[in-house]
């Protein structure tokens, strides 16, 4: 078994991106912005989007993190998300999920300029993806891709199955790795929660994609021997100690799963730090101007 190591993987991308950002510097005399929005104090969003302004110095962008209230009315966090989109000296932003259950994440989502939309969450560029044309692809199947690609696991001819089907992680790999171009040509199952036999159709994957958000969910006896095995959840599970401690596990049952795989993604340190890549590289992507004028 190998472990791939998105956390080294992100370092090594984020050292070339350095040496980018310097030059683009240079050429325009600007320095690419990439701006969140976040509502509320979940300490996880909290931990992502610092996550993010690091990655930010140490690849030389500017960042801004607007923080609103867990009760901000709707219309005003609209109305921030409408002066991002006509700042120009931002690139892109990111509204951080899941947003409190008074304001409407589809509504926020469309509000979104897609020449401004980092995360690829908006459908022009999900449509776009769908269809194989320049656009910001979804952060985290980028990374997964970036990853596949950085370990030479070759996809193409290659059964992928991904389990659940998210609009932000199942469904656009599904769409990715099955597309007709290089890290795709796979054949590819997409399942969900109504999937009849999914045991039996996860021992046919030569890769396995696990995107449900439930711990542990893939065992020792759902992976066939020598699968590639990419875990994209994040769990966090309380210890039952004095500290009251806790501690993030993926949604694959590492320890045993990790003895029949040729590959597998550690929880914490595998997705993860790539997804913040995938959103790094449509930052400057969007600077640069390479997708959309
Ligand atoms: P989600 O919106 O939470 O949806 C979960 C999916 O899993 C649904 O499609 C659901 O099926 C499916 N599912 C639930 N129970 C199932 C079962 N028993 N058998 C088969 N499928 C089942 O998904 P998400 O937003 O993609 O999040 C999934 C996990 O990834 C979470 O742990 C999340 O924290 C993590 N995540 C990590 C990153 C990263 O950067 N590493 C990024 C995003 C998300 P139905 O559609 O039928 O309900």
């Amino acid at each position: 078994m190998k472990l791939i190591d998105g956390r080294a993987v992100a370092e090594e991308l984020k050292n070339s991106m350095k040496q980018d950002v310097q030059e683009y510097k240079k050429k325009s005399g600007r320095v690419p912005h990439l701006a969140a929005i976040l509502v509320g104090n979940n300490p996880a969003s909290k931990a992502y989007v610092a996550n993010k302004v690091k990655s930010c110095d140490q690849v030389g962008f500017n960042s801004t993190i607007i923080k609103l209230d867990e009760d901000v009315a709707e219309e005003f966090l609209l109305s921030e998300i409408e002066k991002l989109n006509n700042d120009p000296d931002i690139d892109g932003f990111i509204v951080q999920l899941p947003l409190p259950k008074h304001i409407d994440e589809v509504k926020v989502t469309l509000a979104i300029d897609f020449k401004k939309d980092v995360d690829g969450f908006h459908p022009v560029n999900f449509g776009r993806m769908a269809q194989g044309l320049p656009c910001y692809l979804p952060a985290t199947p980028y990374g997964i891709t970036l990853l596949l690609e950085r370990y030479n696991i070759e996809t193409a001819g290659k059964h992928v199955v991904v389990v659940g089907r998210s609009n932000i992680v199942g469904t656009p790999i599904s769409i990715l790795l099955s597309r007709k171009s290089k890290m795709g040509d796979a054949t590819v199952t997409l399942t969900h929660s109504r999937t009849k036999n999914l045991q039996r159709i996860l021992m046919q994957a030569d890769i396995i994609i696990a995107a449900i958000g439930i711990p542990g969910f893939i065992k020792e006896d759902m992976v066939r021997q020598g699968a590639v095995v990419i875990d994209v959840g994040i769990n966090r599970i309380e210890e039952d100690n004095i500290e009251k401690s806790s501690r993030l596990v993926g949604d694959v049952d590492f320890e045993t799963v990790k003895e029949k795989c040729s590959f597998i993604t550690p929880v914490p340190g595998g997705v993860g730090p790539m997804t913040v890549m995938g959103l790094m590289m449509n930052t400057l992507k969007s600077a640069m101007k390479e997708v959309y004028k």
